[in-house]
């Protein structure tokens, strides 16, 4: 990044702005080279005025919530990366119909406890499932029994070049882990979202997420990683296929692909991104030449690649 761009964004941003930040820090993987640099923000408002002020630079810039669904390159990021700390939560309790209003960064665990304690339901499938709120608005997050598609009323969206605009959920045309936003790449930011809740018992609805925490215990490696890697194809699962094309535990460098669980592929210290890549090509080559199936990945590939 040029040093006048940078003195520029010093100015606007002030001790909010990281520079050269190595954003393994900031992905649940713990791999990743540095951005040119990191802007924080810590409210909806905030979100919105900063994406508005590098679009206005015609800066390239991308956001991220808990970094728990992208592998970043070895290079890093050029350009800057937003950290979404925007957190504000607001339960309407009193409405027939209760629901909760949150900023995207606010944690789906988060969500799911507070909701849990006011005695409202819908949420416990989410209670498990790492990142932020915009992320799984983008990316149409789901576990168990429930997903975001499920529970979204609206969603509130920065649009560069149309603004500020509520969208009903119909608008996000959700898809399996997918969403409109996801597959056309609009310039377009999740500022907040509105989620519809049921009525429950605060000690059944946290005895289910207890439940489901515990099942995804038993199933799910622990380790550094980005959840699943590659999507389910239809009718079939994409763990079960690695693990028939002889895959589990098998290592480049020090990623590998879980002997746990062969869609978990493990960060055992001081991976690079490369080797992560190496085991994604290696699963989607073998897969593809054992079984016919093309896997699509579910995680996204962040910054620069070589190609
Ligand atoms: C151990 C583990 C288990 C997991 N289990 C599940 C699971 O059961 N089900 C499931 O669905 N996922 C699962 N995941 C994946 C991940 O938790 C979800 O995809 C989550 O919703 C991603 O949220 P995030 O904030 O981390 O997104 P990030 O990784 O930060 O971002 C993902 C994408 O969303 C975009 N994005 C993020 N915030 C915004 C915003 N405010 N506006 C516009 N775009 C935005 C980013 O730019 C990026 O393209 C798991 C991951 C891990 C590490």
């Amino acid at each position: 990044m040029q040093t006048a761009t940078l003195s520029t964004l010093r100015e606007l941003f002030g001790d909010r702005l990281q520079e050269n930040a190595p954003l393994s820090g900031y992905t649940s993987a713990r791999v990743g080279g540095p951005a040119d640099a990191l802007v924080f923000v810590r409210s909806a408002d905030e979100l919105a005025a900063t994406a508005a002020r590098l679009w206005e630079m015609e800066l390239p810039f991308i956001i991220l919530g808990g970094g728990t669904n992208v592998l970043v390159g070895d290079k890093g990021m050029r350009g800057v990366v937003i950290v979404n700390r925007a957190r504000l939560v607001r339960f309407d309790t009193k409405s027939e119909r209760p629901s909760v209003r949150a900023e995207s960064g606010a944690t789906l665990n988060t969500i799911a406890q507070r909701a849990a304690r006011l005695g409202l339901s819908g949420m416990e499938w989410a209670a498990t499932v790492p990142g932020s709120l915009g992320g799984a608005v983008y990316g149409n997050a789901g576990a168990f029994d429930g997903d975001i598609a499920g529970n979204l009323i609206s969603v509130e969206i920065l649009h560069r070049q149309r603004g500020g605009e509520v969208w009903p959920v119909e608008k996000m045309a959700y898809s399996y882990r997918s969403s409109l936003l996801k597959r056309e790449r609009q310039p377009a930011l999740i500022l907040a979202a509105t989620l519809e809740l049921g009525r429950g018992e605060t000690s059944a609805i946290q005895a289910k997420m207890k439940r489901l925490s515990a099942r995804r215990r038993s199933t799910q490696p622990p380790g550094a990683s980005m959840g699943s890697m590659f999507k389910n194809p239809p009718g079939d699962f994409a763990g079960r296929l690695i693990e028939a094309a002889g895959l589990k535990g098998k290592r480049i460098g020090n990623a590998e692909i879980s002997p746990i669980h062969a869609n978990f592929f493990i960060n055992h210290g001081k991976t690079s991104a490369k080797d992560v890549k190496g085991l994604i090509d290696l699963a989607r080559k073998t897969v593809e030449a054992k079984f016919d199936v093309r896997l699509e990945l579910e995680i996204e590939l962040v910054g620069e690649w070589d190609s």
